[in-house]
């Protein structure tokens, strides 16, 4: 016998998916500024300004809400620096419409310098707390609200060069260590930050953890100890964590040994029907539609027919959202942000 399910708005739609309970239909994820150039065309905002004014960010975030209607908003963007920024990195802002790129790493003699951050008091990481606090003001009852934050690795990646972070890994894993451990002490108190505002989840970049970079063992001293500490505690405070990783060769596996709610993986580098079994009835997997090629440059039709395929392969088990691989590009195509959309809506009604 098939249960009515009653129509849900986007909150209690994406809600019910990380909880693999039933949903109206699967729920579409956004994430961080995808096809920025359309929001920023729109609301004639500029993001360098969003960093500096909450009001702002908060605005070009719920304008991707407004233009392609996914289920959530997410309350972060371009913010893959900005917790290396409060640990020391410098950044500038090259171009009038694009995030911001490191200028100067912290030197590895300094290690030992950095200290842990309270999201709140950083100049740059609390305007982004601020316009969290707008968007669940403004539009948190309908919409899932969704904090960003890097796994450990990553931040560390981007505080002293990636570069620097590899070989250091190999040559000095002590002091590596350390830094982990206090950009650790960080995130964690970022999650304290943004429960406290009422989240409904937090994402989490761990794209870092892929077998073009490291190899497991590797991975799992220093990436997946970090995000397994970050996990549990975010967990203990009931937050639930989207587990994001677009690397070529993803330690899926493993990472889903850390215990996140959803894992995000692109069906390019994964195929759905080795991760599927893996995940059922354990783990919500936001399933992440080709974003590079096939959204950016390929037809409506072609978007419709992936989305199909990919939800057909699933099947009608609940646990499923849709996405895209990794963020929108800046400029995909409206027309394949509507297909993706609307192929959802008629092929994940349940
Ligand atoms: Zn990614």
């Amino acid at each position: 016998m098939k249960t009515h399910i009653q129509a849900m708005n986007s909150k209690e739609r994406f809600l019910a998916a990380l909880e693999l309970d039933a949903v109206d239909r699967v729920p579409l994820f956004y994430q961080h500024l995808g096809a920025a150039k359309w929001l920023l065309q729109n609301t004639g905002l500029r993001i360098r300004d969003g960093f500096h004014n909450p009001k702002t960010f908060a605005e070009l975030a719920m304008a991707a809400y407004d233009m392609y209607g996914f289920d959530n908003v997410m309350a972060g963007w371009g913010d893959l620096l900005v917790a290396a920024k409060a640990h020391g990195m410098e950044w500038k802002f090259p171009e009038r419409d694009f995030y911001p790129r490191p200028t100067k790493y912290v030197d590895m003699t300094e290690i030992d310098n950095i200290q842990p951050v309270d999201p709140l008091e950083d100049p740059t990481w609390s305007v982004l707390i601020r316009a969290t606090e707008i968007m669940k003001d403004q539009i948190g009852n309908e919409v899932a609200i969704i904090g960003c934050v890097e796994t450990p690795n990553m931040i560390a990646s981007e505080v002293v060069g990636m570069e620097n972070l590899l070989m250091g890994c190999l040559m000095d894993p002590d002091i590596i260590a350390k830094l982990l451990k206090t950009i650790t002490q960080s995130v964690i108190r970022y999650g304290e930050v943004v429960n406290e505002v009422g989240v409904d989840g937090v994402f989490m970049e761990g794209s870092m953890a892929g077998g073009e970079m490291v190899d497991v063992s590797m991975f799992e001293q220093f990436d997946g100890k970090y995000i397994a500490q970050v996990i549990d505690s975010y967990k203990s405070m009931g937050l639930n964590v989207l587990l994001h990783n677009c690397s070529e060769q993803p330690f899926w596996k493993e990472q889903l040994e850390t215990g996140p709610t959803a894992i995000h993986l692109q069906l390019s580098s994964v195929p759905i029907s080795e991760v599927a079994p893996a995940v059922k009835g354990n783990t919500c997997l936001i399933a992440g539609i080709e974003h590079r090629e096939l959204l950016l440059n390929h037809t409506p039709h072609e978007v419709k027919v992936a989305v199909r395929r990919t939800i057909e392969e699933w099947g009608r088990d609940p646990g499923l959202i849709m996405g895209p691989g990794c963020e929108l590009p800046y400029r995909v195509p409206l027309d394949n942000i509507r297909a993706f959309r609307e192929s959802v809506e008629q092929y994940g009604k349940m």
